[in-house]
C-alpha cells in the first residue's frame, strides 16, 4: 500500500514541472523526447504530441547552433552524466533564442524507468547584452579614432590604443588624469568654457581642437565629446573621441594659401583681409578699442609700368609690401588688394604722425636696376566704430577717402568723415532726382505779390520755385536747393528759373497785363561766366518782355565777396535794362559792404528782423538802420515777411513803403496771378490799404 505521501508527493512534483516557467524535457534512455511541459511547449512552440519519440537536436539545433555543444551532449545522455551547458536552439518558427541547459540522469536503483531530465531557461537576453559588450569592447579597441572615458570629475577612467597611437601616451600614464594634459594652449579660456556649456546643456560638443602630443607635437583633432548618462542623471561619464585631422588642416592651409595669398608679394589678399576684419571688429567691441582701416595707393604707378616695365613694376610693388610688413608696427596687418593697392589695419588709436610714418614707409627712395626711384602714395583712412558699418564697408569707406587724399596731390592721407559722406551720399542722390525732374518738367514757378502802401498798388511778383515731385507731392525749395548750390546743376535750375519766369511775363504781356517780376538768382549762378550772355539771349527770346520790369533778387553770399568782379557782373546786368535786388539783406556780414559799392536798385529787409521787430527792439533797430541807410544811398527798400497789419503799419511808419508777405497773399501758382489781381486792384480803387489788407485776410490768403 501506498502511504498518502507517496501519492501526494509525485502528484505535486508532476503540478511543479507543468506550472514551472523553466522549461522542462524527459527524455527517455534513448535520448528521444518523452514528455515536455507546458512552458516548453509554449517557448518552442512545438507541442508534445509533435516531438514525442524525436531526438531534441532533430527540431532544436539550427544553422547556428555550436556543434561541439551537441556532440557533448550527446556524449553526457550516452554516459548517463549530469552537465550544463549554453544553447542556441530555433523554435518552430525557425526563430533562435539562447538557453541555458542542465541535464541529468534520472532511473535507476529506485526503479524509475532510465532516462533524462532536461531543464532549460532562456537566457537570450544576457546573451545578446554580453554580445554588445563584446562588440563595443571590439569597437573601443579597434577604432580608428582615439577614445577617452572620463568620470564626472573628467578623470580619465580608460583610453582605447588609438589614443595611444595618436597622442603618444601609454594608456597606464594617463588614467586618473584630465583629459587638458593634451592641451596646446592655442585656445582661450572662453572657448572651453563654451565647450563646457555646451555638454551641460545638450550633453554633447564637437568641433576641432589644437592638442599636444607627448613629444611637443602640435596637432589638430576633431573631437566630439559625449556625456553619457548610466541609470540616474547624475551618474554620467564622459566619452571623448577624435580623430587625427593635421594632415587634412595641412592641405586645407595649403588651399587657403592659394585663396587667401598674393602670390606676387606673399601677402594676404581682399578675401583675407575682409574675414580678418570682420574678427577684428568683434575684438575691438568686446576692447572698446578703435580701429583703423586704411587704404593705400601708389601715385602715379602707371607711369611706372609703362616707362620702366611690368617687370620693374613688380619688384617695386613687392618692394613695397615687404617694407609695410616689416616696418609697421607687429600687429599691423597688411594686404594687398589690387594691383597697387594695399589696406592695412590698425589696432588701438592712431595719430596723424602714424599716417605720415605710413606715408614714408613708400616714399623712402627704391633702387631698382641700379636707378633710384622715387614712389609716394595717397592713403585713405577710416575710423571704427565711429565710421560703423561692415568690413565691405569699411574698405570701400577708407577708399573713399583715399581719392579725396589723391585729389590734394601726392603722398597725401585723408580720413573719412562718415557724418559727411552720408550728406553726400544722400545729395548725390537728390541731385541725380533733380536732373531727372528737370527733364521731366516737375519744376514750377509759384508767385508771390509786392505791395506798394501809399498807393495800394502791387509793384510785382516774387517768383518762387517748387518741385512737384511725381510722389511726394509739392517740394519747398528749401529743400532740394542746398543740393543742387555748388553742384553742376546750379546754372542749369537757374537757367530753368529765368526761362519759366519770363515765359511767364511774356504771356500775362499777351493778356493785357504788364506784370514786374523779382527773379531769385543764386550768387555762384550769377557770377557764372556765361551768365550775362545767357540772360540776355533769354530776354531776346521773349521780346515782349520789357527788361525793365525784371528784377534779379541776389542774396548777400560769399560769391559776392570779390565786391570788384561781382559790382562789374551787377552792372554789366543792369546794362541790358534788368533791375537788381538785394535778398535777404542784413544777414550776411557786409551788408554794408554791399550796399555801399554794389550797383542795386532795391534792398529786401530779411524776413527775420520784421518777425520779431514788434517785440525786439534790436530788430526793430536794425530794420530802423536798414531803412535809414537805403534811403541814404536812395535804394528802395522792400520789407519781407509781413504778416500782419500791425507789421504793415509799423513799417509804414519807419519809412518802408513796399512790403511782400502773407499778409497780402502767399505765393500762388502762375494760373492764379491774373484773377488774384483783378480782385485786388477792383477793391483797391475804393479803399485804403488797412481794408485792403483786412479783405485780403478775409480770403484767407494771409494775417
Ligand atoms: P526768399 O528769396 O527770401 O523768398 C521768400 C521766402 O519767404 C519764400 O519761401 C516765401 O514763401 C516765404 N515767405 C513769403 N512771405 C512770408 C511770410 O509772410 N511769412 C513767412 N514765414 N514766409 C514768407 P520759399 O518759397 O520757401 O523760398 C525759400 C527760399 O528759396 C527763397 O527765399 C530763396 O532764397 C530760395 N528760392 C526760391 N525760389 C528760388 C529760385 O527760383 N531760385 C533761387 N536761386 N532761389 C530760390
Ligand atoms: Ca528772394
Ligand atoms: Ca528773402
Amino acid at each position: 500500500m501506498n502511504t498518502p505521501d507517496q501519492i501526494i508527493v509525485p502528484h505535486r512534483l508532476a503540478l511543479v514541472a507543468k506550472v514551472t516557467r523553466n522549461m522542462i524535457l524527459i527524455l527517455g534512455a534513448d535520448g528521444a523526447v518523452e514528455w515536455v511541459n507546458p512552458a516548453f511547449e509554449a517557448h518552442s512552440g512545438y507541442r508534445l504530441e509533435a516531438i514525442k519519440g524525436r531526438m531534441p537536436s532533430e527540431f532544436l539545433a539550427g544553422p547556428c547552433t555550436d556543434q561541439d555543444s551537441l556532440t557533448k551532449i550527446r556524449r553526457h545522455l550516452f554516459c548517463n552524466t549530469e552537465f550544463e551547458m549554453d544553447l542556441l536552439q530555433y523554435n518552430a518558427q525557425g526563430q533562435p533564442y539562447w538557453v541555458h541547459t542542465y541535464g541529468t540522469p534520472v532511473g535507476g536503483p529506485d526503479g524509475t524507468a532510465p532516462g533524462f531530465v532536461l531543464i532549460q531557461s532562456d537566457i537570450s537576453d544576457r546573451k545578446n547584452g554580453e554580445r554588445g559588450l563584446r562588440i563595443a569592447a571590439s569597437v573601443f579597441d579597434r577604432s580608428h579614432d582615439a577614445i577617452i572615458i572620463s568620470d564626472q570629475k573628467n578623470r580619465i577612467v580608460d583610453v582605447n590604443p588609438s589614443f595611444t597611437r595618436i597622442t603618444g601616451y601609454a594608456r597606464e600614464e594617463v588614467l586618473g588624469l584630465a583629459p587638458s594634459i593634451l592641451s596646446s594652449g592655442r585656445h582661450s579660456l572662453a572657448f572651453y568654457r563654451t565647450m563646457w556649456q555646451s555638454i551641460e546643456e545638450t550633453d554633447h560638443w564637437r568641433g576641432e581642437i589644437w592638442n599636444r602630443r607627448k613629444n611637443g607635437e602640435e596637432f589638430a583633432e576633431l573631437l566630439s565629446i559625449s556625456r553619457v548618462h548610466l541609470d540616474s542623471p547624475a551618474n554620467y561619464y564622459h566619452v571623448a573621441t577624435f580623430s587625427d585631422i593635421t594632415a587634412l588642416k595641412n592641405h586645407a592651409k595649403e588651399l587657403d594659401r592659394a585663396a587667401n595669398y598674393d602670390p606676387l608679394t606673399g601677402l594676404p589678399n581682399r578675401q583675407w583681409i575682409e574675414e580678418r576684419l570682420r574678427a577684428a571688429k568683434l575684438t575691438a567691441d568686446r576692447n572698446n578699442n578703435p580701429l583703423f582701416v586704411c587704404y593705400l595707393d601708389i601715385d602715379g604707378f602707371k607711369l611706372i609700368n609703362d616707362q620702366l616695365g611690368t617687370d620693374v613694376g613688380d619688384e617695386a610693388l613687392r618692394i613695397i609690401g615687404e617694407r609695410l610688413n616689416n616696418r609697421l608696427e607687429e600687429d599691423a596687418v597688411i594686404a594687398r588688394i589690387g594691383g597697387d593697392e594695399f589696406v592695412l589695419l590698425l589696432e588701438g588709436e592712431q595719430s596723424e604722425a602714424d599716417y605720415r610714418r605710413i606715408l614714408s614707409v613708400v616714399s623712402d627712395p627704391i633702387t631698382l636696376q641700379d636707378t633710384p626711384i622715387m614712389v609716394t602714395a595717397s592713403l585713405g583712412i577710416t575710423r571704427y566704430p565711429e565710421d560703423n558699418t561692415d568690413a565691405e564697408g569699411l574698405i570701400r569707406h577708407a577708399d573713399h577717402a583715399m581719392y579725396s587724399a589723391k585729389e590734394k596731390g601726392r603722398n597725401q592721407y585723408q580720413v573719412f568723415d562718415p557724418g559727411q559722406h552720408a550728406w553726400q551720399r544722400e545729395r548725390r542722390f537728390q541731385l541725380i532726382e533733380i536732373a531727372q525732374a528737370i527733364e521731366n518738367d516737375e519744376f514750377e514757378l509759384h508767385f508771390q505779390p509786392q505791395l506798394r502802401m501809399a498807393d495800394s498798388e502791387i509793384i510785382g511778383f516774387e517768383a518762387l520755385i517748387r518741385w512737384h515731385h511725381p510722389e511726394k507731392g509739392l517740394i519747398a525749395p528749401g529743400l532740394f536747393l542746398p543740393a543742387v548750390e555748388h553742384s553742376h546743376l546750379e546754372s542749369a535750375l537757374g537757367q530753368w528759373v529765368i526761362n519759366h519766369a519770363l515765359a511767364k511775363m511774356q504771356q500775362w504781356q499777351e493778356a493785357g497785363q504788364e506784370i514786374p517780376v523779382c527773379i531769385n538768382i543764386s550768387a555762384a549762378h550769377m557770377m557764372d561766366p556765361a551768365f550775362v550772355d545767357v540772360l540776355s539771349d533769354c530776354l531776346l527770346a521773349h521780346p515782349s518782355v520789357n527788361p525793365g520790369q525784371v528784377t534779379l533778387e541776389v542774396l548777400e553770399s560769399t560769391a559776392l565777396e570779390d565786391t570788384k568782379s561781382a559790382a562789374n557782373m551787377l552792372a554789366r546786368c543792369r546794362k541790358l535794362g534788368v533791375q537788381v535786388a538785394l535778398d535777404d539783406f542784413g544777414t550776411g556780414f557786409s551788408s554794408m559792404t554791399y550796399l555801399r559799392s554794389l550797383p542795386v536798385d532795391m534792398i529786401k529787409i530779411d524776413q527775420s528782423f520784421i518777425r520779431n521787430m514788434l517785440s525786439d527792439a534790436n530788430d526793430r533797430a536794425i530794420v530802423e538802420g536798414i531803412i535809414f541807410m537805403a534811403q541814404r544811398f536812395r535804394h528802395r527798400v522792400l520789407a519781407e515777411g509781413v504778416e500782419t497789419l500791425e507789421h504793415a503799419m509799423a513799417l509804414k511808419k519807419m519809412g518802408c513803403d513796399l512790403i511782400q508777405g502773407y499778409g497780402i497773399a502767399r505765393p500762388m501758382p502762375a494760373a492764379d496771378v491774373l484773377s488774384w489781381l483783378e480782385n485786388w486792384q477792383s477793391h483797391a480803387r475804393h479803399k485804403s490799404i488797412i481794408h485792403e489788407l483786412r479783405s485780403a485776410n478775409g480770403q484767407g490768403e494771409g494775417i
